[in-house]
């Protein structure tokens, strides 16, 4: 009798929600099943100091190798799977990848320490930290402070107390933290002041425009000074041209990412950038 009520309950739907539901599903779907026949890949961004020429690290950034649709960019199909578990899955694959590929990279003499982006949702799970430790201890030969977070200021992070307890915590394993595209979100600086990030990643937004519109200029050096009397480090995110970069030194940013610099490649392209980097001269001249 439930069954038959249930049926009829179905047809009460109506097709509009009824199909929304379905697709939903269906991309949830897709998810699993791209995991299942590793379609996901990372590619990885460098991030220099501008001052010394170092490349002092990479940005992991998730796409998707689909056999119809191409590479497929993160924000087409991460938001469709925002809190649902199968987020979670994807995001242990993207710490677990990375660390292997900083593996790799040592095998070869490279020592190179990659950021890997996370979600609100993911940083808020109550075992995050438990998984974290687990994914470090099933890569023995990877110190953990090669492994860095980044994490967007959003109004997801609802509970500042338990999220900065969870970062202690993982910073007692070794692992640090990023505040990524600072100054976008609702309270950039009481995060700022509760959250145990050593880096903060000057949004692309401010960057971009910081040449032309004084109001950009403005910020981008007030988050410079905010950082330094926070003492945090601070790099600009969207550098695309050597202007910015000089302007940027000028201001004290020393730490840059950017197009300019290098648009995010597959991890074995890295070794051969960085050969070419460092014999290249200064990229500011
Ligand atoms: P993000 O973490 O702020 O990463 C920077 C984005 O800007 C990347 O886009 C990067 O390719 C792009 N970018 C870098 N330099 C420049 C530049 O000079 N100019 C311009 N116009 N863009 C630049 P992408 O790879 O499409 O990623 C978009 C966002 O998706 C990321 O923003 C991040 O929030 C999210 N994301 C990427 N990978 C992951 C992941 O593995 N997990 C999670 N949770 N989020 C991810
Ligand atoms: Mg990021
Ligand atoms: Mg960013
Ligand atoms: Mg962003």
């Amino acid at each position: 009798v439930a069954k038959q009520a249930g049926k009829n309950c179905y047809h009460l739907f109506d097709t509009a929600k009824d199909s929304a539901i379905h697709s939903h599903r269906k991309n949830i779907d897709d998810i699993y099943s791209a995991l299942a026949l590793d379609q996901f890949v990372l590619h990885y961004q460098p991030k220099v100091n501008m001052h010394s020429g170092a490349v002092i690290g990479v940005e992991a950034l998730i796409r998707w190798q689909h056999p119809v649709r191409g590479l497929v960019p993160p924000l087409a199909f991460l938001p469709v799977i925002e809190e649902h578990v199968v987020s979670l899955e994807l995001g242990e694959w993207v710490i677990d990848t990375a660390l292997t590929q900083i593996k790799q990279w040592r095998l070869i003499g490279l020592n190179l320490p990659i950021s890997v982006n996370i979600s609100a949702y993911q940083l808020q799970q109550t075992n995050f930290t438990t998984r974290l430790a687990a994914l470090l201890a099933a890569h023995p030969e990877v110190p953990a402070n090669f492994l860095e977070l980044e994490i967007l200021e959003s109004s997801a992070l609802h509970d500042t107390n338990q999220v900065s307890e969870t970062m202690t915590a993982c910073h007692q394993l070794g692992v640090s933290f990023a505040l990524d595209d600072f100054g976008t979100g609702y309270s950039s600086l009481t995060y700022l002041k509760r959250l145990p990030a050593h880096l903060i990643k000057i949004d692309q937004s401010f960057v971009r425009d910081m040449l032309e519109d004084a109001d950009d200029l403005a910020i981008v050096k007030g988050v410079v000074g905010l950082a330094k009397a926070f003492q945090r480090q601070v790099i600009a995110e969207g550098v695309e041209t050597p202007k910015h970069g000089k302007a940027l030194l000028q201001l004290g940013c020393e730490l840059a990412q950017g197009y300019g610099i290098a648009r995010p490649m597959p991890g074995n392209e890295i070794v051969q950038w960085i050969t070419t980097w460092k014999t290249a001269g200064s990229w500011l001249e």
